[in-house]
């Protein structure tokens, strides 16, 4: 069993605690590696560390950082196998998935790397004569980046790829639940040649790691993926000292069925949505919105694929579920299958643990159908957990106002071959990310990423907006008259 240290100044580290917590396997029990809890002075000793890297790295010009990501994604292009199968051992996911989570990473990466070179700012002409206006876009300062669990090799990569081209300094807090993925991705880029300082780890709990960062009048803006009651305390944190903060936060994500989808492909679609990744996605298909026309028929279809699924050994490419990611999540996932029988949603299938000799080791669940009517806890709250609600619908006026029917705006999807129902559809839903005849997952890192309503504070995440989350806009004016100029100020 491995045991690692804090990497902070480009040195692997003990943390001042002595103390250590295990990573362990959802599957098996078995403990992966050691981690220490780090204190508030360790995230201080990377504060400094990190300003004190600062000044160097932003004066590398953009290109030559790009050149290091480019070479970080070669090198993670040579390990994917390895990195995917830790993935699935660390966190549960299906082997596939856990490929397609470094594949995620190596594709941001690649594609923010590009970046390198172009950086645009804005050139606009003055109103005055001989005078030249334009934008440029420098780094913020330190990051504080602190990640989920649920990708734990793509998410750090979307905060930690852009905020390295962007020229900042970056703490980086992983999730305790999957510290070891986030140590694999250190050590890549260290390899590529991130400069010692540039980027620290500093592992622990988030209450003392996490908010120690927050905190922190050192840490110039925070980065934050996760729940939505951790993301209302780093917000309520970080506005003491003025600090930018970006949210990703829950989802509780709609799937539409109308009564012309090919529902062949639409209950596909849900099976990938609601149970892929164990639902444990922030996109996914927890409620799935039934047109009544076609309700008992997809109903059966839906049923009759979910009694095929295979459940077990995430590393076994014939499962097509492994186990929740840890004891909470089985427990929670358990206590939303008992609220959605205590309010009287019919339970379809599933709903128990998994016993046997083949689950005993892990936090197995059954993937579970309840029919429900809207507005029941378990079709508003984020369960997280492979739990789908199916939600009866008249018509397309119903099913839209149905889909909106929560807090949260993270995914939309709908299926159905009527172009003006689809096009509708996009304009009405309350999403940040909108599929038709898609399932509510698999969003691309070439476009931005992020929600509405309580799913995230207005910002995005990824293609365009990914240089923009990790950089300043400074404006310039640069007068070559000779003369005092004065704007606005005119003759007449
Ligand atoms: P979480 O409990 O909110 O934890 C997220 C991170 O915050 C972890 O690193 C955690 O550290 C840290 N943390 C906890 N308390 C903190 C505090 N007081 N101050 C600072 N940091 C703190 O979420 P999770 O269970 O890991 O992830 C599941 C949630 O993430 C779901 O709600 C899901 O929808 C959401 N998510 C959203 C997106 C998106 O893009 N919108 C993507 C993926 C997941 P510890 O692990 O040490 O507690």
């Amino acid at each position: 069993m491995e045991t690692y240290d804090l990497y902070v100044d480009g040195t692997w580290r003990p943390s001042e605690s002595g103390e250590r917590f295990d990573t362990v396997s959802p599957m098996s029990g078995e403990t992966l590696a050691r981690f220490p809890l780090g204190t508030p002075g360790d995230v201080d000793r990377a504060v400094r560390a990190a300003r004190g890297a600062l000044d160097d790295w932003r004066r590398v010009p953009a290109p030559r950082r790009g050149e290091i990501l480019f070479e970080a994604a070669r090198i993670m292009r040579r390990r994917k196998q390895k990195l995917g199968e830790l993935v699935t051992r660390e966190m549960g996911k299906v082997i596939s998935e856990g490929l397609g989570d470094v594949q995620e990473a190596i594709d941001m990466m690649e594609y923010v790397a590009g970046e390198g070179r172009r950086m645009q700012g804005e050139t606009v002409p003055s109103e005055l004569t001989d005078k030249f206006c334009m934008t440029v876009r420098e780094p913020v300062g330190v990051i504080g980046a602190i990640t989920p669990w649920n990708f734990p090799t793509a998410i750090p990569c979307w905060k930690l790829a852009p905020a390295l081209l962007g020229g900042n300094a970056i703490l980086f807090k992983p999730s305790s639940l999957t510290p070891l993925c986030a140590a694999r991705l250190v050590e890549i880029f260290e390899e590529a040649g991130v400069p010692s300082g540039v980027l620290n780890l500093v592992t622990g709990r988030g209450s003392v790691v996490g908010r120690a960062i927050v905190e922190h009048p050192g840490v110039t803006a925070i980065s934050f993926t996760g729940g939505v009651s951790t993301g209302k305390t780093i917000y309520a944190g970080a506005a003491e000292l003025l600090k930018p903060v970006h949210l990703e936060l829950g989802g509780k994500n709609p799937l539409i069925v109308m009564d012309d989808a090919m529902l062949d492909l639409a209950i596909e679609g849900v099976m990938f949505g609601a149970f892929g990744t164990a639902g444990q996605r922030c996109t996914a298909a927890s409620r799935l919105v039934l047109h009544e026309d076609i309700y008992d028929e997809a109903m059966e279809m839906l049923l009759e694929q979910v009694e095929r699924m295979r459940i077990g050994d995430p590393l076994d490419p014939d499962v097509d579920m492994g186990p929740m990611a840890s004891q909470g999540q089985l427990e929670k996932t358990l206590e939303y299958i008992d609220v959605g029988r205590d309010e009287g949603a019919t339970l379809r299938y599933g709903g128990d643990r998994l016993r046997g000799e083949r689950y005993d080791d892990g936090f197995f669940v059954q993937p579970s159908v309840f029919e429900a009517e809207q507005g029941m806890r378990i079709t508003v709250e984020e369960i997280f957990g492979p739990v789908l609600s199916v939600i009866r619908a008249r018509d397309f006026d119903d099913a839209i106002g149905k889909a909106n029917d929560v807090d949260y705006g993270l995914s939309a999807s709908i299926y159905t071959r009527d172009v003006t129902r689809a096009f509708r559809a996009i304009r009405r839903l309350e999403a940040g990310v909108v599929y038709v005849n898609a399932p509510t997952i698999g969003s691309e890192i070439q476009l931005p990423f992020g929600g509405v309503k309580n799913t995230g504070n207005g910002l995005r995440e990824a293609g365009s907006a990914a240089i923009r989350e990790f950089t300043e806009t400074k404006t310039v004016f640069i007068d070559y008259s000779g003369q005092l100029q004065k704007a606005q100020i005119r003759e007449s």
